[in-house]
């Protein structure tokens, strides 16, 4: 599924939207419009929120942080147990295979998940390119 998460700018509210061919993009909370899709193909020519044309790759930290709080549990498993290498190693494989990239529009913030093809375009973030846009934030 592709979607576009961000804060709306009206409601305050995290939210996020599946993303379609010819979308009007509405916030779900306050139906603030937020902008249009075209076509999925061309979403990173230009941000349908913002027109901006910088995107950058991170890591998913949602995903990431239920990986950590499974970390946690595996720490708190009694070191008698003697099975800590193989569970890290575990843990490793899982966390390459579960966190994702998204990527992130540079002007407005706001998150493209299940992009998968398009993520080898973008590079992660870059400070210098990240102070043009801070005025926007
Ligand atoms: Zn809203
Ligand atoms: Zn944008």
């Amino acid at each position: 599924m592709k979607s576009i998460s961000r804060h709306c700018p009206r409601c305050k509210q995290y939210a996020a939207l599946e993303l379609h061919d010819q979308t009007s993009l509405n916030c779900p909370r306050c139906s603030a419009r937020w902008g249009r899709v075209a076509t999925l193909k061309e979403i990173f020519d230009s941000c349908p929120v913002c027109q901006c044309r910088q995107f950058y790759i991170s890591k998913d930290f949602n995903q990431l942080l239920g990986c950590l709080v499974m970390l946690v549990g595996i720490a708190l498993v009694p070191f008698t147990y003697g099975l800590s290498l193989p569970v890290f190693a575990l843990f490793d494989w899982l966390l390459a295979r579960r966190v994702e990239s998204l990527i992130n529009c540079y002007k407005c913030g706001s998150e493209f998940r299940g992009f998968k093809e398009e993520t080898n375009r973008f590079k992660p973030f870059l400070h210098h390119v990240g102070l043009k846009y801070d005025k926007y934030r």
